[in-house]
């Protein structure tokens, strides 16, 4: 039996103390990051972004709050990357604005991180430190140890993270897919020897994305099979398959059924193109070189002969796949000689923009095959006979659920509970909280340090809350300036105040407002003028509450009233 509980605390853990700091993805699905602090220094894990909701009007992506990481910026050892998707990875480049430091990760991690880091100009603010399947390494005090595990992208990597104060796992993004394309499996043998030793896993950190789901996710290569089926059926048309540029082996089984079905495959979108060159460089995509074709090629041959892989799995604006719906691609036209395939699933937040390319792709005449349609998806994300599986491998002193919206964590959670966790020792976390793992057990101190969202907008800085609050006011409501001009000596009006609008009436009632309005101004600034106001600031406040009151009156509505004063 492995030592758990009371028998873990005889152990030499006398007054060692780890922290762990949750800054991202305890509540959302994104912007992933947490931190270990032990003996004044800090080593990262994952760094990423979480993409926008409807409800953050213009903005681009939110990171993290790095203020913890900022202050301690002379403390960090480094980040470690256990895969290189955005909600892991996509953070990096903000964070090495701030703070200089290496970073840990399978080879295959670390080059697809590095475009977005070099397109930043920052590569010369970290070190690129590749890791090897179950390699060990010292990182600080940190003694780290890098297990493979399976996921919708190659070489994602489980790190247990071997401390005085016990042994700390976090699974990373993982399935158990007990037949991956490559054949590298989730290293279960090695996770059961980690949690047998002596002290076993004191604190075990697990991926929630699934933890709703009954029953085991299925197998990546059981896509392949659909694939081939789904190939084999569209006899004489063309082909044309989305998926996300990084999940290289839905790329690998794409290729292999193109192939076996007498096609020549062309990528194309700048990302897929750029993945699948380095993936053919480090030897996980295997497609033979001959079947590989430039799309301007792929005119020359009659559609059935031709397989498109592409971007735009999401349905983003400027992919490949939205270009071709929206007849903008230069290269490929859409039309009924067409089969599309999504075999992606959206993420939150992206699903209206999917079923619009649907939508525009069916217009276009092409026929499209999606999840909801055929088996051409299987999640990246362990479901809950695997979750409670590994809690049971494992047999943790302590469980905290990441990776997920508050409702995974608390399923996540229950199952733990099923699996053999006390349910005292298994705990939902938020992003902010911190723990202090020592020989008394483990503390939660709740919203320790800031981890508020940072919105993103362009390349630079937060846009902060109020500027949010404003930009869904103003798309809601509208907005309306009144200009009044005054004589600078005795305050009367010069002229007839005017009045821009954007968003609040339309015309053709828009002129009898807008006379309507203007009158309510011009009668109130004479009113106070008549009683001897010559102050700017009440002159504007009189425009203001005489113009807001008009609008409330006449159309119940609530846009920004915004008043100018100019003296002349
Ligand atoms: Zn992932
Ligand atoms: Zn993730």
């Amino acid at each position: 039996m492995p030592t758990r509980g009371g028998s873990t605390k005889t152990t030499t853990t006398t007054d060692a103390s780890l922290r762990v700091v949750f800054l991202g993805g305890l509540g959302e699905i994104g912007r992933n990051c947490f931190c270990l602090e032990s003996e004044g220094r800090v080593l990262v894990v994952d760094c990423g972004i979480m993409f926008p909701d409807v409800d953050m009007p213009g903005v681009d992506l939110v990171l993290p709050d790095f203020t913890y990481l900022r202050e301690r910026a002379d403390a960090v050892e480094g980040v470690v990357l256990t895969h290189a998707h955005e909600d892991h990875a996509g953070g990096l480049s903000f964070l090495l604005r701030d703070v200089s430091f290496p970073i840990y990760g399978s080879a295959l991690s670390l080059g697809l991180a590095q475009n977005r880091i070099a397109e930043a100009g920052l590569l010369d603010r970290t070190e690129l430190i590749p890791i090897a399947d179950g390699e060990r390494r010292r990182i600080g005090p940190f003694e780290c140890e890098f297990i493979p595990v399976t996921h919708s992208v190659p070489h994602a990597f489980a790190v247990a993270y071997h401390t005085p104060a016990g042994t700390v796992l976090h699974t990373g993004d993982f399935k158990l897919d007990l037949e991956p394309v490559d054949g590298r499996t989730t290293d279960l043998a090695r996770i059961g020897e980690i949690a047998r030793r002596d002290g076993g896993v004191r604190l075990l950190l697990s991926d929630s994305t699934n933890a709703e789901r009954p029953g085991f996710t299925p197998s990546e290569s059981s896509v392949g099979a659909s694939l081939r089926t789904l190939f084999r059926d569209c006899d004489g048309k063309r082909l044309i398959v989305a998926c996300f540029a990084s999940h290289l082996h839905r790329v690998q089984q794409v290729a292999q059924a193109a192939v076996a079905t007498g096609r020549k495959v062309a990528f194309v979108g700048r990302s897929m193109i750029q993945n699948v060159a380095l993936a053919r460089e480090v030897g996980v995509l295997d497609v033979p070189a001959d079947s590989v074709i430039d799309i301007d090629a792929t005119l020359q041959l009659p559609p059935g002969e031709v397989c498109i892989v592409c971007t735009g799995s999401q349905g983003e604006p400027m992919s490949a796949l939205s270009l071709m719906a929206a007849r903008e691609h230069q290269r490929v036209k859409v039309d009924d000689d067409d089969v599309v395939v999504i075999s992606a699933h959206a993420i939150p937040g992206n699903e209206t923009n999917v079923s619009r390319v649907i939508d525009a792709l069916h217009r276009a005449g092409a026929d499209v095959v999606h999840a909801g349609t055929a088996s051409v998806h299987v999640s990246g994300h362990a479901s809950q006979e695997e979750l409670k599986l590994l809690i049971g491998l494992v047999q943790p002193e302590w469980f905290v659920p990441v990776h997920g919206e508050y409702r995974h964590l608390v399923h996540h959670v229950r199952l733990a509970r099923q699996a053999g966790v006390p349910p005292e020792n298994a705990v939902v976390c938020e992003d902010g909280d911190a723990l202090t793992l020592d020989s008394d057990g483990l503390a939660v101190e709740r919203r320790a340090v800031p981890a508020g969202y940072l919105y993103v907008d362009g390349i630079v800085g937060d846009v902060g809350h109020g500027v949010l609050r404003d930009r869904r006011s103003l798309a809601e409501e509208g907005v309306v300036v009144v200009i009044v001009t005054v004589d600078a000596v005795t305050g009367e009006l010069v002229t007839e105040p005017e009045l821009v609008t954007r968003g609040w009436v339309h015309e053709p009632e828009a002129d009898e407002l807008i006379e309507g309005a203007r009158a309510a101004v011009r009668a109130s600034v004479e009113e106070a003028v008549a009683d001897g106001t010559v102050d700017f600031d009440a002159v504007r406040r009189h425009a203001r509450r005489a113009l807001g009151r008009y609008i409330n009156k006449r159309t119940r509505r609530r846009p920004a009233v915004i008043p100018v004063v100019v003296e002349v």
